[in-house]
């Protein structure tokens, strides 16, 4: 099997997620996973729940994450199960976290499931007539395109499995590689039909807006996905402040405590790095240690931020703005006109995040309404 991910984005995919895989779990012998998004991942504690006792392989990088993501979506679907057992009115001991698609416990067993690693371009003999080359797809920190070799009887073919493919030229990590000549390719198309604006001027345009509300004053409120995009942040100011575009003196919060795992996790792979910046994590500077960086633990330490008058970048999740801790900044910075909200990835129809870019006047957060007169 390759990738078993969770559905994301409305009440009615949620319950899709319920529904039967249409196979038996525990025929399946082995998972080969392409990398740690929830869209890949998101389902592995549930194919465990459902009798999987085969082995998961992947890259090391992406068994780390994997693990993060994972365990924070047991949370996030326990929570859910339990605020939906109050509003039902059976909250008990025990009775709501039965409920949810999967628990802790189940992403526990899960993770024993992980049995061997493998680094990119090695040929993996999975079982008998089944090889198995992970190519590095450039996409997040240990994604990779799986190139299967198939032989039975006499007979053989090549099925090449892309994941998802990162853009080529980013200054983190490496562009994809090309994989081999395959029979076979399958791969998804989401995006195949989207020009991405080039990186540079975002870079710029970025920078612009933290020296412009700098000067006025205020805050930038960043609200960023955990994985990868935090890091990448985190990189372009950190090489920002060594070029001199932006003061050596600011200050930036990675109020995540996801994110700043995945930093974390980031850290452990260089290998995974441009060798640029695999040379400069080598040589004992680290891309991601800003002069003025500070990781916010602690709920307290977050909601101690709400202080800070100006003069700070605040990166939190989630990105679209649908929880997280983003959603308190926004509450304390969204009516300030001195403040900015910098908006750096993608927006899903019907999220606090589109409602905010597409020009809402007043918006709804904690029951509370608040104008939105800081810059976007
Ligand atoms: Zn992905």
């Amino acid at each position: 099997m390759i990738d078993c991910g969770l559905y994301q984005g409305s009440r009615e995919l949620d319950e899709e997620n319920a529904e039967p895989f249409g196979f038996d779990a525990a025929s399946i012998d082995y998972v080969l996973l392409t990398h740690a998004h929830l869209d890949h991942c998101g389902r592995l504690p549930l194919l465990t729940k459902r009798g999987f006792r085969g082995e998961i392989i992947t890259t090391s990088a992406s068994r780390e994450l994997t693990r993060l993501v994972v365990l924070d979506a047991a949370y996030l679907l326990e929570e859910d199960a339990r605020h939906r057992a109050r509003k039902g009115g059976h909250a008990g001991a025990g009775n709501d976290v039965k409920n949810s698609l999967y628990s802790t416990l189940d992403v526990l067993n899960c993770l024993d499931n992980f049995g061997r690693t493998v680094t990119y371009s090695e040929v993996l003999a999975v079982a008998p007539g089944v090889s198995a080359t992970f190519i590095d797809a450039g996409h997040i920190l240990g994604s990779a395109s799986i190139f299967l070799q198939l032989s039975e009887q006499g007979h053989s073919t090549s099925v090449l499995f892309s994941g998802d493919l990162g853009n080529a030229g980013r200054l983190l990590l490496r562009s994809p590689a090309t994989p081999p000549r395959a029979d076979n390719v399958v791969m998804e198309t989401t995006y195949g039909d989207r020009r991405h604006k080039p990186l540079g001027p975002s870079i710029d345009e970025l920078f612009e807006a933290t020296n412009e509300t700098f000067k006025r004053g205020g805050n930038v409120i960043i609200p960023t996905f955990a994985v990868e995009r935090a890091q990448e942040l985190l990189y372009f100011l950190n090489d920002g402040i060594g070029k001199g575009r932006l003061a050596k003196s600011t200050q930036v919060f990675l109020d995540s405590p996801m994110a700043i795992s995945a930093t974390e996790i980031f850290r452990r792979h260089p290998e995974c790095f441009e060798p640029a910046t695999g040379k400069l994590f080598r040589d004992g500077n680290d891309p991601f240690g800003l002069p003025g960086l500070h990781f916010t633990r602690e709920a307290a330490e977050s909601v101690a931020l709400n202080n800070i008058g100006g003069g700070a970048i605040i990166m939190a999740g989630s990105g679209m703005c649908t929880g997280g801790r983003v959603r308190h900044h926004l509450q304390h910075n969204l009516g300030r006109d001195k403040s900015a909200i910098v908006f750096v990835g993608y927006a899903g129809a019907g999220t606090l995040a589109r409602r905010i870019i597409d020009g809402a006047k007043q918006v709804r957060i904690f029951g509370e309404d608040v104008p939105v007169r800081a810059r976007t």
